[in-house]
């Protein structure tokens, strides 16, 4: 079981994250069964190593019983149609806001054994995917929930996310 990270506050929920350089290495063979179990424990369905307060660009997520390792991830492409769900992050508990998000993305990653995979997602797991991949690049979803809002009320606003 690994300490959680709360709070928007936290620098390092807010950056971007570095590539893992060898997935099959002791420490991240070992950090990943760690933060199955952490998932799990915290009732979560995706955890970031960011999360964890680990600055790499590495992931893990669990829906229908399917576990998904996804270590240095990358959406290839996101569907124009969207979907807005509820959406929840262990890094900000009690919080929950709608967030907008393609209904299907393609991810390129490298899974626990050290393969290259390329997974089309749609749906609940899209969502999960992006939100992961979100915080690898130091989203949360405040800031993608503040982001939208403005869009919608379309205030000028600086920089993308
Ligand atoms: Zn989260």
């Amino acid at each position: 079981m690994l300490p959680l990270v709360t709070g928007e506050d936290k620098s390092i929920l807010c950056q971007k994250t570095k590539l893992v350089t060898d997935p099959l290495s002791p420490e991240i063979q070992e950090l990943l069964p760690k933060m199955i179990v952490t998932m799990h424990k915290e009732h979560g369905v995706g955890l970031a190593a960011p999360q964890i307060n680990i600055p790499l660009r590495l992931a893990v997520a669990e829906v229908e019983k399917k576990q998904y390792f996804l270590i240095n991830p990358e959406i290839t492409s996101r569907s124009q149609e969207l979907i807005v769900s509820e959406e929840g992050c262990l890094s900000l508990p009690g919080e929950f806001f709608p967030i907008l998000r393609s209904e299907t993305v393609t991810v390129r990653y490298i899974n626990e054994k050290g393969l290259p995979k390329k997974l089309r997602a749609s749906g609940f797991l899209a969502t999960v995917i992006q939100h992961e991949v979100d915080h690898l690049d130091g989203v949360l979803i405040l800031h993608r929930f503040l982001k939208q809002e403005k869009k919608q009320k379309n205030l000028p606003y600086d920089q993308p996310l």
